[in-house]
């Protein structure tokens, strides 16, 4: 409609009753005609007329595609049955600018098609006069915005995920500096001690402070391979080194390591597993899981007892950690297995907020599954299932 404000819209033939025109003196009026006709047929935009009671008197080929009426349904109906209830004061206030003589642009709104669907659109609308200039209808095109909004709706939700991935990976800054600046402390504290010791005459103290310092090592080192490993995760890295392994017996060395530190959290570990059961798997990934979950149990499981499990069917192994200490509320326990994600405050639990996405990556690459069922404060079973299908499945 372009251009064609000082005289009525053209209409498509089937579009009703054709408008009062003002004519233009153009050299062949009636070949004009023909060609603005065409240009409103084969508009993809809804193209429609109304008189000033709102009901339609042009509809082309754009407004039945958009709308799903045809020309010989709607024409001579309201207008407001485009309309959903919510909406039908658009009417009155457009029809009170046209009135007016104003134009409507780009007002976006909804609108309800014949199946019943709301869809967004634009609506440019603008005054239709007689050839003494008497305002006589309105002539809207109205454009399907669904895409653009739904495209609208898609650059926001991943703008937000973006902030949100930026707040996370900030927070793991911090946790992550926390987490090593305590061991590098306490070291420096230690090889302080030691050398005191030394000096003052006095080894075998100083070979305590000395077992002390490699334990703070150790979780230095525990640390940057939990760092390395989500490089290696993510650059795809994690495959797999199959040998034969008998989770049984794994289970039970995980155990031993364990002890000690289960101890001086207070909690008693106790295993129930058959005497092997062996298959194909990657010996020190899967060491790599079990550690991870019972250092978990121990850290959460507030010095109760601590159980874990190894079983195996025709089909699968499953081993599983059983503690009965904080618990996970049932929002959080999808959350736990992303990455970052922790479930408690920093200043109460240390933690990267990776051991259970790389339990999650591992289990995952051998085929496997994990989940969690737990009750806050009744304490949390995390149960990994490995598909079984070594051709010497053995359970003994
Ligand atoms: P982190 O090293 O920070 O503990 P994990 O990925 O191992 O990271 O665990 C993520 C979060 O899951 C923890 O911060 C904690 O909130 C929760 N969680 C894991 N294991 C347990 C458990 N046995 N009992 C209660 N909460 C747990």
């Amino acid at each position: 409609m372009k251009g064609s404000s000082d005289r009525p819209p053209r209409t498509s033939g089937r579009a009703g009753p054709a408008p009062t025109s003002r004519v233009q003196h153009f050299s062949n009026p009636e070949e004009e005609r023909f060609r603005l006709a065409a240009i409103v047929d084969s508009s993809e935009d809804a193209i429609i007329s109304k008189n000033l009671d709102g009901i339609i008197t042009s509809w082309n080929a754009g407004a039945e595609r958009t709308f799903g009426y045809t020309a010989e349904e709607i024409v001579g109906q309201p207008i407001s049955r485009l309309m959903p209830p919510e909406h039908r004061n658009d009417m009155a206030n457009i029809l009170g600018r046209i009135e007016r003589g104003e134009r409507v642009e780009h007002f976006e709104t909804v609108r309800v098609t014949k199946s019943g669907k709301t869809i967004p659109v634009s609506l440019s609308v603008s005054p239709i006069r007689d050839g003494t200039g008497r305002i006589i209808g309105a002539a809207k095109i109205a454009r399907d915005i669904s895409e653009q909004k739904a495209h609208q709706a898609e650059r926001e939700r991943l703008f937000r995920e973006a902030e949100e991935a930026a707040k996370v990976r900030e927070e793991f800054l911090s946790v992550a500096g926390h987490e090593m600046r305590t061991p590098l402390t306490s070291l420096q504290f230690l090889l302080h001690t030691i050398q005191k010791r030394f000096e003052s005459g006095q080894p075998e103290r100083a070979v305590e402070g000395l077992v002390r310092a490699r334990a703070q090592l150790q979780r230095l080192s525990d640390l940057t391979e939990e760092l390395l490993d989500v490089t290696r995760i993510v650059a795809g890295r994690l495959t797999p080194e199959l040998e034969e392994v008998d989770l049984a017996e794994l289970a039970r060395d995980v155990e031993e390591q364990q002890r000690e530190s289960a101890a001086r959290a207070g909690s008693e570990l106790c295993i129930e597993a058959p005497s092997s059961v062996i298959g194909l798997w990657d010996r020190s990934r899967l060491e790599q899981v079990m550690t991870n979950l019972l250092s978990n149990a121990v850290k959460f499981g507030g010095g109760k007892p601590i159980t874990i499990r190894v079983e195996a069917d025709t089909a699968w192994a499953t081993l599983t950690v059983r503690d009965e200490g904080i618990g996970i509320s049932s929002s959080d326990q999808s959350r736990i297995f992303e990455r970052f994600e922790r479930a408690v405050s920093k200043k109460s639990y240390g933690g990267l907020g990776l051991g259970l996405w790389i339990t999650h990556q591992i289990v995952a690459a051998h085929g496997g599954r994990i989940r969690v069922e737990s009750d806050p404060g009744q304490g949390s079973t995390f149960r990994v299932e490995l598909p079984w299908t070594a051709p010497r499945n053995v359970i003994a």
